[in-house]
């Protein structure tokens, strides 16, 4: 039994998470007063007073579900019993900024990176090859099988050689709006700061999407493959090698030097979220959020469609007007986009999300927006574009894991912080991720997994401000490659995944 059997996180609220890895069995005494109806399963919902038909379920201070039924005081909340509240209107939020207290400055946390010409930080060092068309992407892989196994050993100080391998570049409406998210996307992953600079491109010759729009370069660093100097597979596998050991010679050249905190972009993202995401992962995940901010560095959060129900939130802590009018804009944005699919935010949650206890996706909004800390917004960032600020920002991307890290990789992330309930596999080669699991019990299951277990928070054997000045230095201690995360100890990796909304032809 745990040291406790519910959690509630806000005064307001007339439900609790059950707590207790086997969950809270029938007739248990709960609280004075509350003994448990019938069986609730770990992390899912228990009323703590009756609740009439048509009245609000409150969790987070806030309403995530309207009573179909009545609820007596001790049952399971199930996600039948609950109508879903409307998401609120986007052009009815007033802009009042919370009054906000400038919080002390953290002073002298530092990590060891690879500085780039380009101002930014490196906490890997890689080659990278990208290309201009999915075309080409089975000889990249080819390639790069080669480079590990004859070059990379020779230079001992690159870390990984990795194809940036896309679905894109050809057989797609190039001149149509929605074009520029993808183009830029691929352009934006090919200046992440983990890849030094020193981006290979390879180009087929006839594809609709130019290679040098990819670097902006000369053409000079392009290898076509349609290029009529080349006879035969081999010769063109010949020029790509040559190309790469100048890339990676100058590589292996850098060292890590210390960088201040500020230095830092951290991505934060969750998948798989269980209801206690929002309870210990996310919490932690923010408290080292604000610490990284408070330090003069950057923080982004995303996922769109799991924060659209708490944008009223979103919109109190905008910098300035300029950005609270960014924030809805790029909402609206996203409803246009799911509803030409004939779809909307519902649409978000999964069956392993409502497994794990999340109703819908109104309390996995309030749950999820928690990971993004307490700091001001300064910025709205367009999918696909890169940040220019420092400071807390919203980075516009989709909730799918891999296409909202992808896009984050594209804003600058060299630090990803993924928080996990029903547990994923999920990583990335450019960037190192450290996968925060929520509950315990999957952080003892999954051991080689999960490198970090937030669920000690639900069991009150450590605080949120422990655990997340904990992971602060955990943050550091990765960026600086003093400490391997697991997926990039087991070498286990998600595809790159383009974000692509407009058409094919
Ligand atoms: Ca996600």
């Amino acid at each position: 039994m745990s040291l406790k059997s519910i959690l509630k996180i806000s005064q307001a609220d007339n439900v609790a998470i059950a707590v207790n890895l086997e969950g809270i069995p029938e007739g248990m005494w709960i609280i004075d007063g509350l003994i448990s109806l019938e069986q609730v399963p770990m992390g899912h919902k228990i009323t703590l007073e009756d609740i009439p038909q048509g009245g609000p379920v409150i969790r987070y201070g806030y309403t995530i579900g309207i009573a179909r039924t009545p609820i007596s005081a001790g049952s399971w909340v199930q996600e039948h019993l609950l109508e879903i509240p409307e998401a609120p209107a986007l052009d009815e939020i007033p802009y009042h900024p919370v009054n906000w207290q400038v919080p002390e400055k953290l002073e002298g946390y530092t990590f060891e990176g690879y500085r780039n010409p380009d101002g930014t930080v490196g906490t890997k060092n890689i080659l990278g090859i990208s290309m201009s068309v999915q075309c080409v992407a089975g000889m990249a892989n080819y390639v790069i099988d080669k480079i590990k196994k004859e070059l990379l050993p020779l230079y001992p100080n690159v870390d990984d050689v990795i194809a940036l391998s896309h679905h894109y570049g050809c057989g797609v409406a190039i001149n149509a709006p929605a074009a520029a998210i993808p183009i830029r996307t691929i352009h934006n992953l090919a200046r992440n700061p983990n890849l030094g600079g020193e981006i290979m491109v390879l180009g087929l010759g006839c594809e609709k999407l130019r290679p040098e729009t990819i670097t902006g370069q000369d053409a000079g660093n392009i290898l076509y493959m349609q290029d009529e100097s080349f006879t035969g597979f081999h010769e063109m596998v010949d020029a790509v090698l040559e190309t790469a050991k100048i890339h990676l010679s100058k590589l292996n050249a850098r060292r890590r030097e210390t960088c201040p905190v500020a230095d830092l972009v951290v991505g934060m993202q969750c998948g798989g979220s269980d209801a206690f995401s929002g309870l210990t992962g996310n919490p932690v995940a923010g408290y080292a959020a604000d610490l990284i901010v408070r330090a003069g560095g950057t923080v982004f959060f995303s996922e769109v469609t799991e924060v659209r129900d708490a944008i009223g939130q979103l919109v109190a802590r905008a910098a300035d007007a300029e950005v609270a009018q960014k924030l809805v804009t790029a909402m609206k944005w996203y409803d246009d986009y799911l509803q030409n699919g004939l779809a909307d935010r519902t649409a978000n949650t999964t069956p392993g999300n409502k497994i794990g206890g999340l109703s819908n996706i109104v309390e996995k909004a309030l749950g999820s927006v928690v990971k993004s800390g307490t700091m001001p917004i300064v910025d709205v960032v367009a999918p696909g574009e890169r940040v220019k600020k420092k400071g807390l920002q919203f980075v516009s991307t989709p909730a799918s894991d891999f296409v909202c890290g992808t896009l984050q990789l594209a804003a600058g992330m060299n630090l990803h912080v993924f928080i996990t309930g029903r547990g994923t596999p999920y990583g990335l080669t450019m960037v190192p991720v450290i996968k925060i699991s929520s509950n315990s019990k999957l952080a003892n299951r999954w051991h080689d997994l999960i490198d970090f277990d937030a669920g000690l928070v639900a069991t009150g054997e450590k605080t949120i401000e422990e655990l997340g000045w904990s992971l602060f230095h955990d943050m550091l201690e990765v960026a600086s490659g003093r400490r391997k995360v697991a997926t990039d100890i087991l070498g286990i990796y998600n595809d790159l995944v383009l974000f692509n909304p407009g058409p094919l032809t």
